[in-house]
């Protein structure tokens, strides 16, 4: 099926990057693979890769979506100067003043904006 070969090409390109991605970036790495692929249906697929859980999503300081394959739970930095994103491990700790108020975490998302140590440095 073309449907899902597209998908495995999608979610291998995420998985075998340590980094964290434009849709316009996949389209543009899977379109090497898959030449006739289009925008929209690079798209569709991230769509459904992160409703399944298989990838997740980081919002940019251009409002703009980054999609990445690596999705052990991990905080997200952003640098509003050179708009790189870096990952850093979570504290469960973090997660301690939920769980005693006797709710239930399943999903943890945070991301931090700020100015990475090299722009500091300019
Ligand atoms: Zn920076
Ligand atoms: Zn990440």
């Amino acid at each position: 099926m073309r449907n899902t070969t597209q998908r495995k090409e999608i979610l291998e390109f995420l998985r075998s990057k340590r980094h964290h991605c434009s849709a316009v970036q996949v389209y543009d790495a899977v379109r090497e693979r898959i030449p006739n692929i289009s925008l929209g249906t690079v798209y569709r697929n991230l769509g459904q890769l992160l409703e399944s859980g298989e990838i997740i999503s980081v919002e940019a300081v251009d409002k703009c979506i980054y999609y990445d394959g690596f999705i052990e739970n991990h905080a997200h930095f952003v640098c509003k100067e050179c708009k790189e994103i870096f990952d850093f491990p979570i504290e469960p700790e973090k997660r301690k003043a939920i769980n005693d108020a006797g709710f239930c975490v399943d999903t943890e998302r945070v991301v931090y904006y700020g100015t990475c140590k090299a722009c500091q440095k300019n």
